[in-house]
């Protein structure tokens, strides 16, 4: 579900970037960073739903997200890739492109005029998941940054002590007889669940979903093992296998295939009490795409920033926060698209 927080109408005017209803724009090079609805210009952070729209005239995103764009957006879209750390200039603004570490193409915009810089993060996080180019600090003066997880509760623990929990969890349910369906977004969360799995176990199977995402991932040079779920499959051939779906196939009859089965939910925000049972599944396991608390004060110090502009997540405590311990210049920045289950469309 699209969680829509429309925007509150209020514009800070400040020299290179502006909070506008459709985005963050820049008035000097007229572009605008993962614009809500269609503009000329578009940066596009990465291939998200929530930060990729359709219906722009151009599209400027890192060299990876170009293939996954067109398969989201359309194949007819005017897109231009951009490697990490190379310049383009727009009418005298300096525009690069640096690793969010978010999923495979993602980056944070950097933007220099006359001497000011700004960095937009995009979703990021810190930890290197092996899959998407790692997280780089990246000095500026004003940093915008998103803020999912900008709350002290959340403290993500070593990804590979999530992984070896869920082959655990395939073990077990293997040795029943049973099936395992591990649940994630299709493009990021999927990739990390394929890679982290032990193949030994199993076969792997992926939803169609998932599927069309490793195909575009083919085609910019990235492969993920797994085989398509087709509707014609034998049901003899799920045994003791593993399963990667998306959220939207929980609850729905696609599912009845692969029974008898156990579900095992891969998301930050399983860290929250009560979020397994919500969903109806049988295990929560905390594998996160987004910076945790102490990862985004980490990027938060490293830039250097004197301003920092929450936004996309906890805006309100994170701005305050950032005021209260560090000093620093805390805004509080409202976007269109929460992230709160919005990146699996
Ligand atoms: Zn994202
Ligand atoms: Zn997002």
């Amino acid at each position: 579900m699209l969680r829509n927080y429309f925007y509150t109408g209020l514009l800070y005017f400040i020299k290179m970037l502006e909070f506008s209803d459709r985005g963050i724009y820049c008035p000097q090079a007229d572009v605008y960073i993962d614009p809500w609805k269609p503009v000329g210009k578009a940066i596009i952070t990465h291939a998200h739903s929530d930060h990729a729209r359709p219906g722009s005239d151009v599209y400027l995103c890192q060299l990876h997200s170009t293939e996954l764009l067109k398969q989201r957006l359309g194949f007819g879209i005017k897109v231009e890739g951009l490697e990490y750390g190379k310049h383009i200039q727009i009418n005298g603004v300096d525009i690069s492109l640096f690793p969010a570490g978010h999923i495979i193409g993602s980056a944070q915009v950097r933007l220099e005029y006359k001497g000011e810089i700004w960095v937009v993060s995009g979703d990021y996080k810190l930890t290197d998941d092996g899959i998407s180019t790692p997280f780089e600090p990246v000095t500026c003066h004003h940093f915008i940054t998103e803020c999912t997880f900008g709350l002290p509760i959340y403290k993500f623990p070593d990804q590979q002590e999530v992984f070896d929990d869920m082959n655990r969890f395939w073990q077990d349910n293997a040795c029943e007889g049973m099936n395992t369906v591990f649940i994630g977004y299709s493009l990021g969360k999927a990739q990390r669940i394929v890679q982290g799995l032990n193949a030994g176990i199993g076969p792997v199977f992926l939803h169609g979903a998932i599927a069309n995402i490793h195909e575009a991932l083919a085609r910019q040079g990235f492969a993920f093992p797994g085989e398509r779920v087709q509707g014609d499959t034998p049901k003899e051939q799920f045994y003791k296998a593993v399963i990667i779906a998306p959220t939207s196939a929980l609850g729905s009859p696609w599912l009845k295939k692969f029974s008898p089965y156990r579900i095992g939910f891969c998301s930050g925000w399983m860290q929250l009490r009560g979020a397994r049972r919500r969903r109806g599944v049988d295990r929560g396991f905390i594998l996160s795409d987004h910076a945790d608390w102490d990862q985004l004060n980490a990027a938060v110090k490293a830039t250097g920033a004197q301003h920092i502009y929450a936004t996309h997540g906890y805006q309100h405590v994170y701005a305050h926060w950032v005021r209260e311990a560090y000093g620093l210049e805390g805004h509080e920045v409202q976007s269109f698209f929460q992230p709160v289950d919005s990146e699996d469309i």
